[in-house]
């Protein structure tokens, strides 16, 4: 969880700043930044995972004759779509 206020974990931060701090002489700017964003990425990553896995719904879908599920109350689906409520749970297992 994040103590800055903001939506960025503590440990994404702590990540890029390490990552700034002990990278080379002579890198370039594109070199820092995706160096950054590598060391943050798994622990936003972990976040949002973590928030998708609390916002799913235990229960299994169960589409109507039209395509629409029933338990999630996606009932514009069409016949083959996915529910996203299925998609959050394969997304974050
Ligand atoms: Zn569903």
């Amino acid at each position: 969880m994040s103590n800055n206020g903001g939506m960025i974990p503590d440990a994404a931060v702590e990540a890029a700043v390490a990552a700034w701090a002990k990278w080379p002489e002579g890198i370039s700017p594109q070199e820092q930044m995706v160096t950054i964003l590598e060391a943050a990425a798994p622990h936003l990553m972990a976040e949002a995972t973590r928030l998708i896995r609390d916002l799913t719904d235990s229960e299994d879908c169960n589409f109507d004759h039209h395509g629409g599920c029933q338990a999630h109350g996606y009932l514009d689906l069409k016949i083959g779509d996915m529910c996203p409520q299925h998609e959050a749970k394969a997304w974050a297992e």
